[in-house]
This record gives structure tokens, C-alpha cells and sequence, in this order.
């Protein structure tokens, strides 16, 4: 299936970049008409990818996260995360409730729960060293 349209942008890891991140969501998803409550879910899982690119993939450094938004005449939203840092040693690990390796006073591990939550698929490919990637999809109702 082919993206109707699909937008890229990469910005460098600084945490005043997730609330862009946030609002290039919102901007590319009005051709959508999400209802609130959606746009709401994809901007908050959104998010969650973008600041884990930036705390744990760039930790102490600075590097580039690509964010891709793609969307399907069938109403599908696909967003993509990608960061060239660190990478995650074991993704099933990582993706388990209440697993951190942040700083316990900061981070409750909740991340990729919330991603899970508040979308319909998320998906997390990783290599040590390489970078991460990690993909969304919600899917958005045909309104009248
Ligand atoms: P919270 O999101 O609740 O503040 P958290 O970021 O630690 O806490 P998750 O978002 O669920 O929790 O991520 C779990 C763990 O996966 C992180 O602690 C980190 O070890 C690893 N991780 C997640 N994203 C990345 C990434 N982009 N690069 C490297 N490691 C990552
Ligand atoms: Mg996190």
C-alpha cells in the first residue's frame, strides 16, 4: 500500500524538539479531521518516541531524529522515529512496564506502554550501536 502523502523531518536531540515534534504531528494530521481524542493519542505517543530518542538514544550527546508521517487514502497513519544513537542490547526487555535504564526519580518505564496504549501497532527495531526506529500506526476513521 502507498502512502496518498508522506512528510520527513529531522531535527537535532534537543528536548525542545519533542513539543515540535508535537505540532508537526498536529499540522500534517488536519487533512485527516482526526477527532480530539485521536490526535491527542498519536501526539502523546508521538511524543514518547521522540523523548526516548532523545534521553536514551543520544544520552549526554547530541544526534539526529528523523520523524516520517505517512498517510493511506484507507485512513491509516504511519509515524516513524528514528534515531542513529545507541540502539537497544534487547527490545523485548525494553519494551516491558516499569523497565528502565534511566534514572528511577525521572522515568517510570512507561514509554512504550503508553506508545502501545494509544495506538493500534507499534513496532521497535533496534541494533546496538546503529540506532532505532520505531514505528506507529493508528488508524483514523473515514468521517463524513
Ligand atoms: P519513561 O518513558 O516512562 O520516562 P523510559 O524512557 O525509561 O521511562 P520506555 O520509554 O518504556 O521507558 O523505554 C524503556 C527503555 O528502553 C529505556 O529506559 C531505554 O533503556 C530503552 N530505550 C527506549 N528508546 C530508546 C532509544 N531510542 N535508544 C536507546 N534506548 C532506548
Ligand atoms: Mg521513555
Amino acid at each position: 500500500m502507498k502512502p496518498i502523502d508522506q512528510i520527513s523531518v529531522q531535527f537535532m536531540s534537543r528536548s525542545v524538539n519533542e513539543g515540535f515534534a508535537r505540532g508537526v504531528v498536529s499540522a500534517f494530521l488536519a487533512r485527516a479531521d482526526p477527532t480530539v481524542e485521536q490526535l491527542i493519542d498519536v501526539k502523546t505517543a508521538v511524543s514518547e518516541a521522540v523523548t526516548n530518542a532523545i534521553v536514551h538514544g543520544y544520552p549526554g550527546h547530541l544526534g539526529p531524529v528523523k520523524l516520517t508521517l505517512a498517510f493511506y487514502e484507507t485512513g491509516l497513519v504511519k509515524i516513524t522515529v528514528a534515531d542513529k544513537g545507541c540502539g537497544i542490547e534487547d527490545v523485548q526487555k525494553a519494551m516491558q512496564p516499569l523497565y528502565t535504564t534511566g534514572d528511577p526519580e525521572l522515568r517510570a518505564g512507561l514509554g512504550f506502554a503508553v506508545m502501545q496504549n494509544f495506538t493500534d501497532k507499534l513496532a521497535v527495531h533496534s541494533k546496538p550501536g546503529k540506532g532505532t526506529r520505531v514505528v506507529l500506526y493508528k488508524q483514523l476513521g473515514r468521517r463524513e
